[in-house]
């Protein structure tokens, strides 16, 4: 299809395309983007869908969703473009470190763009008015939409009864009598269309984003105003084991099972040193190298206190490092003393 009609003289009398409508949907695998995709079919319009990975969003039910639906899933990688978000948001942030509206905006337009390449005729997303207070609420469905760059060819399904008609309306492609008019929180009418599209999987109430996670989004801020966020891995690290803060350029991360032992000992790179209580069972510490030898005694005695060593007892802890491998005796730091060091 021709994406001049993105101008603002849309020819109303223009016959349908002569092959059957095709859009593509932003899809998390959350119930009102299940049912968006289901409505957009029983419209008759083909569809595909595309999500967003990113270390903040795990799309592994997306995809079981996609799976389930049988519809095309698109993954875009969207880290390293949600970081350089984070970094400076051009609309802030919400109640944590979740810059929504300018994410929103970099989805839709990363999703217009594909549109374009992949032949779509329009986009489509399972936003629902008033369901967001900061992302969600007219005047910012309206912003985002504008600064996508692809508001005539954007599509909400769920709430469009109550939007400006856009072109896939106004060009006859789906009718307005077939769209939803779902305004709020409440779930009950996406519930009723779910039932009604034979959806018998019911993903529980949308969240999954970390960014909106009280305790992750501390642990990001603070490597935002320490290390900065330069590349992937510190930010993959953020979810593995108990984060300290030792000093302004000193981070140590300690282990809380065996799997983050597992995971931190694979992260380890080259400016890393990694600390393992010897005889006792304990957890993994990780460390910069640069860490200062008072730092080491402190890191040492917290990983100790983590150990199943009694309090009082002697630990010996292996210091692995690629200046080589050496040995610190400690003992178990009080906890009074590790606590307000937490992230
Ligand atoms: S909740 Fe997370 S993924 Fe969703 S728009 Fe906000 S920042 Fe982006």
């Amino acid at each position: 299809m021709n994406h001049a009609v993105l101008s603002n003289s849309i020819d109303q009398t223009a016959p349908l395309p002569s092959r059957p409508v095709t859009a593509l949907g932003m899809f998390s695998g959350g119930l009102d983007s299940l049912v968006a995709v289901a409505m957009m079919r029983a419209l008759g319009v083909t569809t595909e869908v595309v999500t967003f990975a990113s270390p903040f969003f795990d799309i592994s039910q997306t995809r079981q969703a996609a799976d389930r639906l049988g519809v095309p899933l698109h993954v875009e990688d969207f880290g390293p473009t949600l970081v350089s978000i984070i970094q400076r948001p051009q609309h802030g942030f919400g109640a944590q470190l979740n810059p929504c509206i300018d994410c929103h905006i970099a989805m839709l337009r990363r999703t217009g763009e594909l549109m374009e390449t992949m032949g779509h005729d329009f986009i489509f997303t399972g936003e629902v008015l008033n369901q967001r207070p900061m992302s969600q609420n007219p005047a910012a469905l309206r912003l985002i939409a504008q600064k996508c760059g692809y508001a005539p060819l954007l599509l909400r399904p769920l709430s469009a009864g109550l939007l400006e008609p856009t072109i896939p309306e106004q060009m006859g492609w789906v009718s307005r009598q077939c769209l939803g008019k779902i305004d709020g929180r409440s779930r009950r009418e996406q519930l009723r269309l779910a039932e009604r599209y034979g959806i018998k999987i019911i993903p529980p109430v949308a969240g999954g984003c970390r960014l909106t996670e009280p305790n992750f989004a501390r642990r990001l801020k603070d490597l935002k105003d320490h290390e900065g966020l330069r590349g992937m891995r510190a930010i993959n690290l953020l979810k593995i084991g108990r984060h300290l803060r030792l000093s302004q350029s000193t981070k140590l991360i300690v282990g809380r099972n065996e799997r983050d032992n597992i995971e931190l000992e694979g992260n380890a790179e080259l400016y890393d040193l990694l600390l393992k209580p010897e005889a006792v069972p304990g957890p993994t510490g990780l460390a910069p190298i640069t860490i200062r030898a008072d730092e080491l005694r402190l890191a040492a005695a917290i990983c100790a206190r983590y150990s199943d060593a009694k309090p009082g007892q002697s630990v010996r802890l292996r210091i692995r490092s690629t200046q080589g491998v050496r040995f610190i005796e400690t003992q178990p730091a009080h906890p009074e003393n590790v606590e307000p060091l937490l992230i």
